[in-house]
């Protein structure tokens, strides 16, 4: 009898731990959150960043962030959260997309951007664009408005105008000192992320760094990842990078995670970097912190890439990784929980 108690009392307490465990982790109801990159590389350290520099920068991530944050506290979508980020770090010369992108070898920018969104996994893409002022609106167009995931060059500029995105002429893109960037690497056969530590052969005052990303994370536990870049400066005229390769460089699904990516592209695209992230907690029982970590050291560092990853997991939780020095990066969370970071520190 006796016995037969203590069995009963044994398997109780299994079963209340292992009920414990599975549904430990849940969403707090209406909770929300933000997490926004503004590109990754060998570059950023505080010896080649003044602090007069890295305030501009924590300004101006701080605004991005805060106007994401805003939109989600009025209860708004996380698509409209990422967007408004995003166009922030875009019409900023500071970020290598939009108003600051890096020139192609041919001394022409070509931007890339995407957006995914992780409840209907519908997405959209543009590459190899000029014009579009802030590209990441295009990308919203691909997804909401066609039924393609990606278009390059002239269609998708001929489909933003069509929905009243705005144009600009190529010189609004003009940059000075991306140009020199060029320069400096032209007829090398060197492509570079922006950011790569290039510190003994550049003037880094005038460096500028960073594609940009954003992933938030709405009220109603909807994912968006969004990301948009200029590229790599001396790319090759045509060249597409992991941006707007849905898998690659921008990810969502709300039964996982969204992620943003920033790095040498081409690592990522091998990779499918994101997915693969995605794919390791839904699969492999991997963290998101795991997925993280085994996807930039075992499979992205071991071929020669460079870069990090930004993501927000179905719970709320935010994460960041990278191999590079340094990352901009922030998150603010609908819980207190704010952080603008820049140098090495692996996990958030
Ligand atoms: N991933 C981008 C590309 O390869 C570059 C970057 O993140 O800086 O186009």
């Amino acid at each position: 009898m006796r016995l037969s108690i203590l069995i009963i009392a044994i398997s109780t307490l299994f079963y209340s731990c292992d009920t414990q465990k599975k549904t430990k982790k849940v969403k707090e109801p209406n909770s929300f959150a933000i997490v926004i990159h503004g590109g990754a590389g060998g570059g950023i350290t505080r010896d080649n960043i003044s602090e007069k520099r890295q305030k501009v920068y924590e300004q101006k991530l701080e605004e991005a962030l805060n106007a994401g944050y805003t939109i989600l506290e009025k209860g708004g979508n996380s698509q409209d959260a990422i967007q408004a980020a995003i166009t922030i770090m875009e019409d900023s010369p500071l970020f290598n997309a939009g108003k600051g992108s890096v020139y192609n070898s041919e001394g022409n920018q070509e931007m890339d951007a995407a957006i995914m969104n992780g409840k209907t996994l519908n997405s959209g893409a543009i590459a190899g664009v000029n014009y579009i002022k802030n590209p990441i609106l295009a990308a919203r167009i691909v997804m909401d408005s066609s039924k393609h995931v990606m278009l390059s060059g002239k269609g998708a500029v001929i489909l933003a105008e069509k929905y009243g995105i705005e144009l600009v002429d190529s010189t609004y893109f003009y940059d000075e000192k991306r140009i020199n960037q060029l320069k400096r690497v032209q007829g090398k056969e060197k492509n570079q992320i922006d950011h790569t530590a290039l510190n003994k052969e550049f003037d880094l005052q005038d460096h500028k760094y960073g594609t940009v990303g954003a992933v938030a994370i709405d009220m109603e536990g909807n994912i968006t990842a969004g990301t948009s870049t200029g590229g790599m400066t001396n790319k090759k005229y045509g060249r597409i990078g992991d941006v707007p390769v849905i898998g690659a460089g921008t990810y969502a699904n709300n039964t996982t995670c969204g992620i943003s990516a920033t790095g040498t592209g081409e690592y990522f695209i091998r990779t499918v970097a994101s997915h693969e992230v995605s794919s390791l907690i839904q699969y492999g029982n991997q963290t998101p912190p795991e997925a993280l970590h085994h996807v930039i050291f075992n499979q992205i560092e071991p071929l020669g890439g460079e870069g990090g990853m930004i993501l927000i997991d179905k719970y709320g939780d935010v994460y960041w990784d990278f191999n590079s020095s340094g990352m901009f990066r922030a998150l603010k969370k609908s819980d207190g929980e704010t952080k603008i970071e820049m140098f090495k520190k692996n996990r958030s």
